[in-house]
């Protein structure tokens, strides 16, 4: 990371101030003109990146902006945070509310989709709004927030439905909020005695590491358990600020998990994700989810295929620490929520055999042994060679012991 001060309109900032997080939001970057300071924008860009302002909003901290490489035109904190006229594409099939959010919304600000927990939305807000956010907003709608009777409302309706007992309070980002306001919520959810436990969603530790203070970790402490799920998708965000922060949040007892959208051209390569998920566990964060970059208007530009994000788990499953490996996930279009995805490893079956193959491309079989076999051995068929099955997966049926290894493995099967 470059230093702060290199950056012309930050030349005379004390080091307490950028480590202060009122500051870095205070001086959040909404419009072009720093911009400009740190990017050297030519006048089609910054005309291109106005044009993107009067659709969707900006805001990046300048701990964030601090992270991007100026010399790198496809920096991928750059990609996250600086708007660019791709967003103006609309594709088809890109859609407002691609997860049907609102569909499932017994209340404003409740989602409730799953049978034993809930998503409660508390702000609009996010102290750096992500390119390639499902819940783009467009400028001039609502920027603040929840709070009084709607707030009554959530409490009112987790209260009514004891079939909850995790609440996911969310956002935007729920860090916006004050300690003492996010208090307020937290204390009044922690009260309802069919609640096991709370879940924050905050991409604050990697945008805004500096929120994370003692007395935002002294107010969590006291509402045990709550995990925080955050949002790394680059091992450039991976800084000594961001771990600071996963550092003092683990230490209060809060689990870290990790949700890293897979976004073309940031980390659509296995081996930047091997890397990223490598750190993640070495700032005690587990990676948890990897999201397909689903339909929302605008960001089109960032979607791989579902064929890269398999590509991705093939090349960690077995080859590296599982607890680095995270389910490969699709937010199914139409409200169908959290589809698993990944690469095959169950390759055929029959009634008593499985045949599976492992990260190296090894075939066994597991034998079921279930009691009972039907016309195994039975009929004349068996022995006919006429009917003999010598190929293909097929054949491992009739002659389990065999196993189909690539002759390229150093480590042979004994
Ligand atoms: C992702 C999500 C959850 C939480 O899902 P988990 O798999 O339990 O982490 C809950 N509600 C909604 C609407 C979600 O999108
Ligand atoms: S922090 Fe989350 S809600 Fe906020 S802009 Fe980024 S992806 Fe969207």
């Amino acid at each position: 990371m470059r230093d702060y001060r290199d950056i012309p309109s930050w030349k005379d900032v004390t080091k307490e101030q950028w480590l202060d997080w009122k500051w870095q939001l205070r001086n959040s970057i909404h419009d072009t003109k720093i911009l400009n300071d740190v990017f050297k924008l030519d006048s089609e860009e910054l005309r291109e990146v106005k044009a993107v302002l009067q659709e969707f909003p900006m805001s990046v901290t300048p701990y964030y902006l601090s992270l991007i490489d100026p010399e790198n035109e496809n920096d991928p904190v750059k990609q996250q945070a600086i708007p660019t006229i791709k967003e103006m594409n609309v594709s088809k099939g890109d859609l407002l509310d691609p997860l049907d959010e609102d569909v499932d919304s017994p209340v404003e600000g409740i989602t409730h989709r799953y049978p034993d927990r809930v998503l409660m939305l508390v702000t609009h807000v996010c102290s750096m709004y992500c390119r390639h956010c499902t819940r783009r907003r467009k400028v001039g709608e609502v920027d603040r927030h929840i709070g009084g009777d709607l707030l009554d409302k959530q409490i009112e309706y987790i209260k009514n439905t004891p079939s909850v007992r995790d609440v996911l309070i969310s956002g935007g980002d729920p860090l916006m909020l004050s300690t003492a306001q996010l208090e307020k919520i937290i204390s009044r959810v922690y009260e309802i005695p069919h609640v096991e436990i709370i879940r924050l969603g905050s991409r604050m530790p990697v945008v805004l590491p500096m929120r994370i203070d003692d007395e935002l970790v002294n107010m969590l402490k006291k509402y045990h358990p709550v995990y925080i799920n955050t949002h790394f998708n680059h091992p450039n965000e991976i800084t000594k600020y961001s771990a600071a922060a996963c550092d003092k949040l683990n230490n209060a007892g809060v689990p870290l998990g990790n949700q890293t959208v897979l976004l073309r051209g940031v980390n659509d390569c296995p081996h930047v994700m091997k890397k990223l998920m490598h750190k993640l566990l070495q700032i005690r964060v587990k990676p948890y989810y990897m999201y397909q970059c689903d339909a929302s208007r605008g960001i089109s530009h960032f979607r791989t295929s579902i064929g890269k994000g398999i590509e991705i788990i093939e090349s960690l499953r077995g080859h590296t620490t599982g607890m680095a490996v995270p389910v490969y996930v699709v937010d199914a279009p139409g409200g169908g929520g959290k589809i698993p995805i990944s690469p095959q490893y169950l390759i055929s079956r029959s009634q008593d055999h499985t045949i599976l193959r492992n990260f190296e491309g090894v075939i066994t079989v597991y034998h079921d042994n279930c009691k009972g076999h039907s016309v195994c051995g039975k009929d004349e068929a068996c022995s006919d060679p006429k009917y003999k099955i010598k190929k293909g997966v097929a054949h491992i049926f009739a002659n389990p012991e065999e196993i189909i290894e690539p002759s390229h493995k150093p480590r042979k099967l004994h």
